[in-house]
């Protein structure tokens, strides 16, 4: 799965567990959770495989204990973002090592990464996470002139290096393997460019909080 895809999905899932917490809830931290497994794509080298030991239950509920037992239930939604991550999108589009360290296999769907299953679980979650976050005044949270938005820069950051690794590098993604892979392309790229430009518009908001703070 895109980051796109891991990113609206965690939003969807943290908002589901965050109950009526949500109006609390930090969506840009809940966004960057929601791939932060992939941190493993920048330990290659230092020999870590892709899907392994970060894309496991086992490694995160130790990343977590000290918010569990600090934070308790409220870190549960934070803790969801990142589950799901390799517990729904890897696990589904692709495989993983998500029983670590008590089983060395893989496990997963294997689907790849822009067939119609995978395009439309992304588009899916775009459209679930745009619906969510207009329901629970999530959007308006993060259209406000608010402060906290600047924290949006980071996923915003994450999406643009994401598009240009893929851009440059796309011999990962399987292109002509499908027939339907030019309008599948148009359609996650559409994807992605609407999740920037929510980003960016966030981000933007931020900047105009702070800089009201400067300038009063
Ligand atoms: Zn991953």
């Amino acid at each position: 799965m895109f980051f796109l895809g891991h990113m609206v999905w965690a939003y969807v899932w943290a908002a589901m567990f965050a109950g009526k917490r949500n109006g609390k809830l930090s969506v840009p931290t809940v966004l960057m959770l929601g791939i932060a497994p992939d941190i493993d794509l920048f330990l290659r080298g230092f020999g870590v495989l892709h899907h392994t030991f970060t894309h496991s239950f086992f490694f995160w509920f130790i990343m977590f204990a000290p918010f569990f037992a600090v934070f308790r239930g409220r870190s549960f939604p934070y803790f969801v973002a990142v589950a799901q991550h390799f517990a729904f999108g890897d696990f589904i589009v692709g495989n993983v090592m998500i029983f670590w360290p008590f089983s060395l296999s893989y496990f997963g769907f294997n689907m790849a990464m822009l067939s119609m299953l995978d395009v439309a679980l992304e588009t899916a979650g775009l459209l679930l996470a745009a619906g969510i976050s207009y329901f629970k005044e999530d959007l308006r949270r993060m259209l406000s002139i608010d402060i906290h938005n600047l924290l949006m820069f980071l996923p915003l950051l994450a999406m643009l290096v994401s598009m240009l690794v893929l851009a440059v590098d796309l011999p990962i993604v399987p292109l002509v393997a499908y027939i339907w892979s030019r309008k599948l392309l148009t359609t996650i790229v559409l994807g992605h460019i609407v999740l920037v430009i929510f980003l960016a518009l966030s981000t933007l908001q931020g900047l105009r909080r702070l800089f009201q703070h400067f300038h009063p």
